[in-house]
């Protein structure tokens, strides 16, 4: 069946550019462009949104996100066997793709966009949670970009959807929940990928909110939630005394238990001890 850009099916252009998988840049394709197109209309309405896409590979994404009516994509890919065919789908699209090629950890893509702008990728899971932590704690907020929808390992979108009374709940799901509105939208199954990865993934889409959920400094909320969880199964009392010589006072003021666990503590919680603790003499 040939696809609605005319563009060759993805597993001839992966053939004829010889792009097999490389497992040390985290390649696992996605070659069913039905598939990508659901991914790119999880992304929302891109259609007058500029749009950074890190890590396209062949392209199957970046066609989805194409067809659906994006204004302007970005791409950012690491690995130069894919440029070639990157630069058969900007043909096909005169003018609305752009390819750099590098490594996104290293790149400022502003330069180059005019907003609204959406971010959207399948990327290996180390650069995903990096990348995501980068585009949640920028130096001002509201950040530059609208909404981020992004492939994970499943248990990883899980921990940053996390509701407080469980495991997968700790500092991704405050860091991403503080600011943002994130929702799992799609889970796929090892299946969808070529070659298959080990485990499950999931998409998840963040809304950038206009401001934080609650007031707090973001430094002195990052600290807490950090001791709080690096020792999880101790009590606050103990894992956030180094924070400060009246902890008990300061988490009794918010509202906390001083014998409850980080795990138990919702996000408005943490933002009233962040306050309390920056407003507390030393
Ligand atoms: N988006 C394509 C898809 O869905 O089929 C490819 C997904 S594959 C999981 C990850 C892609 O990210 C690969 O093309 C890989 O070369 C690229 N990549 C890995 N690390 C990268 C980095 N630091 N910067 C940019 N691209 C990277």
């Amino acid at each position: 069946m040939s696809a609605i850009d005319g563009l060759p099916p993805l597993r001839e252009v992966i053939a004829r550019h010889d792009l097999r998988a490389k497992k040390q840049l985290g390649q696992n394709f996605l070659l069913d462009l039905n598939l990508t197109a659901k991914i790119a209309r999880a992304a929302g309405d891109l259609t007058g949104c500029d749009v950074i896409e890190v890590g396209p590979g062949p392209g199957g994404l970046t066609r989805g996100l194409l067809a659906e009516g994006a204004r302007h994509v970005l791409a950012i890919e690491k690995d130069a066997r894919a440029l070639p065919a990157l630069a058969e789908i900007a043909t096909a699209y005169p003018g609305r793709l752009e390819v750099i090629h590098g490594d996104a950890l290293e790149i400022d893509p502003l330069a180059h966009l005019t907003p609204p702008i959406r971010i959207v990728a399948n990327l290996p899971y180390n650069v995903g949670t990096e990348l995501l932590i980068r585009w949640l704690t920028p130096a001002a907020w509201p950040p530059f970009w609208q909404s981020l929808t992004l492939m994970f390992q499943k248990e990883v979108a899980e921990r940053i959807v996390a509701q407080p009374g469980g495991k997968a709940y700790g500092r991704l799901a405050v860091l991403a929940q503080w600011r943002t509105e994130a929702r799992i939208v799609m889970t796929l199954p090892p299946e969808a990928f070529v070659p298959a990865p080990k485990v499950h993934s999931a998409v998840v889409h963040l809304t950038a909110l206009p401001g934080p959920r609650y007031p707090a400094d973001p430094a002195v909320l990052n600290r807490v939630v950090a001791a709080g969880f690096n020792q999880r199964r101790k009590m606050l009392r103990a894992s956030l005394k180094g924070l400060h010589p009246e902890i008990e006072a300061l988490l009794i003021q918010a509202g906390i238990a001083p014998t409850a666990r980080a795990e138990e503590i919702g996000l408005e919680q943490f933002c009233a001890l962040a306050r309390g603790l920056a407003a507390a003499p030393r």
